[in-house]
């Protein structure tokens, strides 16, 4: 939420009212600095304007003040913020050239429309609104920045990042939001064959890369309503919702068969292709049994699968009463 353009707008226009309530006064005239967190909002148009006039009602009809003064920023304001998109680089330098011009054609607007201002008053407020700005945007830098990395660290706790699929944690929500509501639950326990040879002989960077094209290869197989899981190395999982055993276990082969048929590419330069296998566990789950058991059941049968001579599909045949 707090990366959201509402909040940020909420959050600048809370800030704007705030530098109402406390104008800088010199010698008899007060000049608000309300208009530099304005400056800061970096929504959409609709937005900046309608903090602008929420700011407004305060500005005018709470407080009081001049209608004259906000004229003018309202156009000084509507100019910047259609030039706004087409610079670039919104980094801190340019948003504190941004807010002394800012500052600078608002007071010269004052000084010519509404009351004289003095040199000394003119450097003293362009001063403050300067370390104003400089400050406001340098919290503004921090939030994002916390923001960003609180994001990433949510990211890593559910996201495997060399194939950006969900990780075993992810697993484990979806299957505890299916199992609510799905009549059956099935499995598949996807291992790569041999994988520590695979490594040996091609570099563990040339293992990331077949890990990755595995990956892209499963999700194709994954049927709308299921999704696919890195649990961890070289083992991935399918999960899907009410589907039959049989077509689980013909999933399964139809999965085996295209990675035996695949030829996947060592790294991204070279033409030097290797062939792989996969073995498959399947787990199903109607609601005879727990979820500790489904998985048991697929880690069995993925064991079973390598026991065989591995590039197998294996799971435990329903029996019929
Ligand atoms: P099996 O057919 O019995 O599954 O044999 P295997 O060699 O595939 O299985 P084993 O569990 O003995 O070894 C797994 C290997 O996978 C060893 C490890 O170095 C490798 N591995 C695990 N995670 C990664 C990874 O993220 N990247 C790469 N390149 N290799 C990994
Ligand atoms: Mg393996
Ligand atoms: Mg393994």
């Amino acid at each position: 939420m707090v990366d959201s353009d509402v909040f940020q707008t909420l959050l600048m226009t809370t800030l704007a009212v705030l530098l109402l309530l406390v104008p800088i006064e010199i010698r008899g005239v007060e000049f608000s600095l309300f208009f530099v967190p304005l400056l800061l909002v970096r929504s959409r148009l609709l937005f900046k304007m309608g903090a602008a006039v929420a700011v407004y009602l305060f500005y005018h009809l709470i407080l009081g003040y001049e209608w004259q003064i906000y004229v003018i920023f309202s156009v000084l304001y509507l100019v910047t913020m259609t030039i706004l998109p087409f610079i670039r680089v919104m980094r801190t330098r340019v948003m504190l050239i941004l807010n002394v011009v800012f500052s600078a054609l608002l007071l010269l607007g004052v000084h010519l429309f509404v009351h004289e201002l003095t040199i000394a008053q003119t450097i003293t407020f362009l001063l403050m609104s300067m370390i104003v700005m400089a400050v406001s945007n340098m919290t503004y830098e921090d939030i994002n920045s916390i923001t960003k990395l609180m994001k990433r660290y949510e990211e890593d706790t559910y996201k495997d990042h060399l194939t950006q699929l969900g990780n075993i944690r992810s697993l484990d929500t979806f299957v505890d939001d299916l199992n609510e509501h799905a009549e059956t639950l099935s499995v598949l326990l996807i291992d790569i064959d041999n994988f520590k040879v695979i490594n040996d002989e091609h570099t563990y960077l040339a293992g990331d890369a077949l890990i990755k094209q595995v990956a892209h290869l499963l999700e194709n197989h994954v049927p709308t309503g299921g999704r696919l899981f890195r649990n961890n190395g070289e083992e991935f999982s399918i999960i899907i919702p009410d589907i039959s055993l049989d077509k689980t276990v013909r999933l399964g082969e139809a999965v085996r068969l295209s990675v035996e048929k695949a030829k996947f590419h060592i790294d991204d330069v070279s033409q030097e292709t290797v062939q792989l296998t996969v073995s498959i566990g399947v787990g199903f789950k109607g609601s005879d049994k727990t979820l500790g058991r489904l998985f048991k059941d697929a880690d069995d049968m993925l064991h079973a699968a390598k026991k065989m001579g591995q590039n197998q599909v294996m799971f435990y045949p329903v029996i019929k009463k």
